[in-house]
């Protein structure tokens, strides 16, 4: 979405291709409200503006003069009302925008350093789009890997996880205590193989709490793997279900209310590109003349194969300072119309695990989107972008790195 809209309200002619049938990615697909990266969490300040920030403001978390912002990792209170603010926002657009629903990316043809076709599949059939400049957002590098560029994978990766609400719950100062020891008894019977938390969260309403606990190793780049994932994730997050109701007083009325639509990937390639971010970097502040966007998210890496008791994070990850991410970290080597944004970005596992937060995520795809359309109108290419215009053109629309007054 950050992509398109930047694209977009640059004057680029532009496609928004989404496998869903609705934009919003992780917040929408898999029911994730939170807008984590968007202030330092240690002053409260607003480090990440541009459309991230006004995406806050239209759902009426803060207001259009906010500097900072109280928790520092606010939420939005309905992500089916985000679905119909993102169709309303890129709709907006006219011809400059157009949306494509239903349609997932499944090819493309390289000549010569450059993507000439990204072949899509969706009710039409097999389309075939000839673009000037391609976006690589779909979390798993898919265009990067299909058109040559250099691409990585950690191991072991996250383990991914499935989120779901129990409707008709009474919130009890025993619950979450009640709940992670029928959790602990349902491991060892074998009726669960792994779980984190749980989170229980009352995020949405008194009455429903959104479950974070889920904990799928996996490869999501692999068809039949991830089938096998969102097949486990369901059947555990039914298992937590039942024995909740059946063992925890407070769940005795509840019902299952839905989970995903998808389960959550949190890892699995990033572009091996012109510049790779890495923990040194992040832990040291390094300026880069070419910043594009500021991230400021705790090193959060989640264990593969075990059991962890507490509900967010399984390594109690570094806080850094709000730190540059530069232009290089967006764009491919080897294929010349190619960036990629959000968590599949140039990246080592480590400075991954703070960059690939939701607002981090839209901050690059606001910079991707900027430079495409800036590379159509001087007909050049992406990779031959100046990375310092890029900046001063962010910072001319109220976007970019966040800069200390
Ligand atoms: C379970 C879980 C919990 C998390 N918790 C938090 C949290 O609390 N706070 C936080 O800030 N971050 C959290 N994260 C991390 C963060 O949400 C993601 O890393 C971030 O949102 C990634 O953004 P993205 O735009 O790169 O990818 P996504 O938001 O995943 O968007 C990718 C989009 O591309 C589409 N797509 C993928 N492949 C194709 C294709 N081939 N063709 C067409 N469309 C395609 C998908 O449908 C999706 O809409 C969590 C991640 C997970 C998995």
């Amino acid at each position: 979405m950050g992509a398109a809209l930047a694209a977009a309200r640059n004057n680029a002619r532009t496609l928004l291709i989404e496998r869903a049938g609705f934009a919003g990615g992780i917040i929408t697909a898999v029911g994730l409200p939170y807008f984590d990266g968007i202030a330092d969490k240690k002053t409260g300040r607003i480090v990440v503006r541009g459309i991230p920030f006004e995406l806050l403001v239209k759902m009426g978390r803060c207001r259009p003069d906010a500097t900072s912002i109280r928790p520092h990792n606010p939420t939005i209170d309905s992500t089916e009302r985000f679905k119909l603010l993102a169709d309303q926002w890129l709709g907006a657009h006219g011809e400059m925008l157009r949306v494509l629903y239903h349609t997932q990316v499944c090819d493309v043809e390289s000549s010569g350093g450059h993507i000439t076709k990204v072949f899509a599949a969706n009710k039409d059939g097999l389309v075939a789009i000839e673009p000037r400049h391609v976006i690589d957002c779909t979390g798993d590098g898919d265009v990067a890997a299909w058109s040559g560029a250099p691409v990585e994978k950690t191991q072991p990766l996250m383990p991914m996880t499935l989120h779901f609400r129990i409707g008709n719950v009474r919130q009890t100062r025993e619950l979450r205590a009640r709940a992670k020891t029928a959790l602990i008894e349902a491991e060892k019977a074998g009726q669960l193989p792994m779980f984190y938390g749980p989170g229980i969260i009352f995020q949405f309403a008194d009455d429903e709490a959104y479950v974070h606990a889920i904990r799928v190793p996996g490869d999501a780049t692999d068809a039949a793997d991830l089938t096998r994932a969102e097949m486990q994730g369901r059947r555990d997050a039914w298992a937590m279900f039942q024995t909740w109701k059946k063992n925890v007083p407070g769940f005795e009325d509840s019902y299952f209310v839905t989970c995903g639509p998808y389960i959550g990937v949190r890892e699995t390639r990033r572009l091996a590109g012109r510049y790779v971010l890495t923990e040194d970097d992040i832990r040291s502040r390094r300026r880069f003349d070419d910043a594009i966007a500021t991230g400021c998210w705790y090193m959060d890496r989640h264990p593969n194969r075990t059991t962890v008791g507490t509900a967010n994070t399984g390594n109690g990850g570094y806080q850094p300072d709000p730190y540059d991410i530069p232009y290089g970290a967006i764009v491919a080597r080897r294929v010349g119309n190619l960036l990629v944004a959000g968590r599949c970005h140039s990246a080592t596992a480590a400075a991954a695990s703070s960059t690939r937060v939701t607002v981090t995520a839209m901050a690059l795809g606001q910079a991707a989107g900027t430079a495409a359309a800036m590379a159509s109108k001087t007909r050049t290419s992406v990779a031959e972008l100046n990375g310092v215009k890029l900046r001063e053109e962010l910072s001319a629309q109220g976007a970019g790195p966040f800069t200390e007054t």
